[in-house]
């Protein structure tokens, strides 16, 4: 029979896997065991809405057996099962998203992270075993297959024997070298261990034959050994269990099994409310974003149970878009075990739960930038962009809910501030938010307009994500004071005396001005300045379409042509501005040559391009040579 390849990516994540230290090789068997308690909550649920499925609860269970001598271990299931098909799809192929980054000389780290990434689940069996055979019988289905593989080599499946529905995982265990005794996943002491360890909250009984000492003759004190099957876990899911009862350590297990995270999670909200609607939650902020969090795979959503019995892995009706990073449970007994999809969605109860989580969520982030700042920082610079997306997604409609959650980056400060903090320390005098946006805090810090403002000792927040200015927009103010751009044409921070002299400079020269404006037409105005100290030139905008905005803009696939109304400003003091009068009355051609290598230089600051380079430089080079 003819071997499968695995799909090349798969090959390599796997090769990977198998021959990098990955330091914890006992998650192999959560891992299984967590499959196996999913193939029995998919199996128990289809019964529920299928008549033709029969299945007794208390019957469903996973098995664990071993045998020393020829080093087996086994993991087995009654769920429901895989097909042929499925054993292909779901076996065949580890990374399920084509964009593996894999490079050359990796660190172990690396290693371990894209590892991690991809919650390798079933594969990590390979960590600890030769050989791993797969026999399935799918509820769907009356014939068994077996899959079988040795690794990176590739896998084979035959048709087989198996009378009853579930799944039989073998693992052919690794023998024992000088870094690890592997016969410890051959021993029962040991297994009892990792099965309390991770496994414990596993609804499911996960059964194993265990040795016992019985004492047959008293008088004798005679012993018999003879073999019990027992179950290994307490099975009380660990959301119902009271907070006392459970370490930190604890629900961390629980996070990085349930929902295959290598990390620990940042923070855990347990809650169990009670009232107009009853549930439990247990939530989990992750450290950092899975793989796939900023691409349209990825899926956001609550594994909702009702009373102890998943019915749905990822309910999206919980959680708003700008909280999509939470992971967690949600248990209720106010919904019927057998609700469909779509009354699920129209249902009361969920959108009261989801009302509340909501606001669960954000009042303990609102704690833990109280309260637990850098921790919060560390959580922001993860998932700060979703929550500022958040602020101006829906028409703005949640802005009052996030706005002070969100921060950013202080000129002052030089650190991420909260817009709480930036109104508290405004000076009286001060009537604006001032913001600048680039991208980076070095290029806006040497932004011509941020000059006049800093010389002012106002504090400025500098915008770097693509996202900031469309927040800053949709907020508009905060607590009444209006965020105003440093690149905005009326920054109105000149004195009234400062205002008549320049619109004085402006009046006396202004055919030279329209001169200029009509080489360049892009920008809507040019004008002499005095809000520029060293700078010859910067670009302003008019208008709610800022530079940075503009650029985001063209960078989307349907470019819906918005642009920003840009102004020149040539700054009066600077002897640019006496050159250009000189040139205005003298020599023309001269002067429309500095035009153009001025607005230039305006773009380049600005971090536009430059659509006539060529021209540009040969300009350049003509007037410099002379
Ligand atoms: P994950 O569990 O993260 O999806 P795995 O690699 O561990 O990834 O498993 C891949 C898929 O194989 C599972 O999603 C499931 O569909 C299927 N699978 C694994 N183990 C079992 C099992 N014991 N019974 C039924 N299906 C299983």
């Amino acid at each position: 029979m003819a071997k499968k390849e695995f799909k090349s990516e798969s090959k390599r994540l796997l090769d990977l896997m198998i021959n990098s230290i990955y330091t914890n090789k006992d998650i192999f068997l959560r891992e299984l065991i967590s499959n196996a308690s999913d193939a029995l909550d998919k199996l128990y649920y289809r019964s529920l809405t299928d008549k033709k499925i029969k299945v007794k609860k208390d019957k469903l269970e996973i098995n664990i057996s071993f045998d020393k001598e020829s080093r087996i271990l086994t993991i087995s299931d009654n769920g429901c099962g895989m097909t042929k098909e499925e054993l292909e799809t779901n076996l065949g192929t580890i990374a399920k998203s084509g964009t593996l980054a894999f490079k050359e000389n990796m660190t172990k780290d690396e290693k371990a992270s894209i590892i991690g990434q991809f919650g390798v689940g079933f594969y990590s069996s390979f960590m600890v075993s030769d050989k791993i055979s797969v026999l399935s019988r799918s509820v769907d289905s009356d014939e068994a297959y077996l899959w079988e593989s040795k690794g990176v080599d590739g896998y084979t499946v035959k048709k087989a024997e198996k009378d009853s529905i579930g799944t039989e995982i073998t693992l052919s265990i690794k023998d024992d070298d000088e870094e690890f005794n592997y016969s410890k996943y051959l021993d029962e002491y040991e297994l009892k261990q990792l099965v309390k360890k991770y496994s414990d909250y596993i609804s499911f009984p996960i059964k194993m034959e265990c040795m016992h000492h019985h004492l047959v003759d008293e008088k004798e004190k005679k012993y018999e050994d003879h073999k019990e099957v027992e179950t290994l876990n307490s099975m009380v899911p660990i959301w119902k269990k009271s907070k006392n009862e459970v370490t930190d350590e604890d629900y961390d297990n629980f996070y990085m099994d349930k929902f295959s995270d290598y990390d620990k999670p940042l923070k855990v909200i347990s809650s169990s409310v009670e009232g107009m609607t009853s549930y439990k939650a247990l939530l989990f902020i992750p450290s950092h974003a899975p793989y796939d969090y900023y691409t349209q795979e990825y899926e956001k959503g609550l594994a909702l149970y009702s009373n102890g019995v998943m019915i749905m892995e990822k309910c999206s009706d919980l959680l708003p878009d700008y909280f999509s990073f939470v992971k967690g449970i949600v248990d209720t007994e106010d919904l019927s075990l057998n609700i469909s999809r779509e009354l699920l969605q129209e249902s009361q109860s969920l959108k009261l739960i989801a009302k509340n989580i909501e606001s669960k969520i954000r009042k303990e982030l609102e704690k833990m930038l109280k309260d637990d700042r850098d921790n919060y920082i560390s959580f922001f610079k993860t998932f700060g962009v979703q929550l500022k997306y958040g602020v101006y997604n829906n028409f703005a409609q949640d802005k009052d809910k996030l706005k002070d959650l969100v921060m950013f980056y202080s000129a002052k400060h030089e650190k991420l501030i909260t817009l709480n903090e930036y109104v508290s320390e405004m000076r009286d005098d001060q009537e604006a938010i001032y913001y600048a946006s680039g991208s980076s805090v070095e290029k806006i810090k040497a932004l011509p307009q941020v000059e006049q403002v800093r010389d002012k000792e106002f504090d400025i927040l500098y915008l770097t994500d693509y996202v900031d200015e469309f927040c800053i927009t949709a907020l508009q103010e905060y607590e009444k004071k209006k965020f105003v751009n440093v690149s905005d044409g009326n920054l109105d921070l000149e004195s009234e005396e400062e205002k008549e002299a320049n619109k004085k400079v402006n009046e006396d020269n202004s055919d030279l001005l329209k001169a200029m404006s009509e080489e360049i037409k892009e920008v809507s105005e040019v004008k002499f300045s005095n809000k520029l100290k060293t700078h010859p030139v910067c670009l302003t905008t008019k208008g709610d379409v800022s530079i940075e905005m503009q650029k985001v803009f063209d960078a989307m696939p349907n470019d819906m042509g918005i642009k920003a109304e840009t102004v020149l400003e040539i700054n009066e003091k600077h002897p640019i501005a006496d050159k250009l009068k000189k040139l205005y009355k003298k020599d023309k051609d001269e002067f429309i040559k500095y035009t153009k290598i001025l607005y230039s230089e305006a773009r380049i600051i600005a971090g536009l391009p430059i659509d006539n380079p060529t021209e540009i430089s040969k300009l350049i080079c003509d007037v410099i040579s002379k």
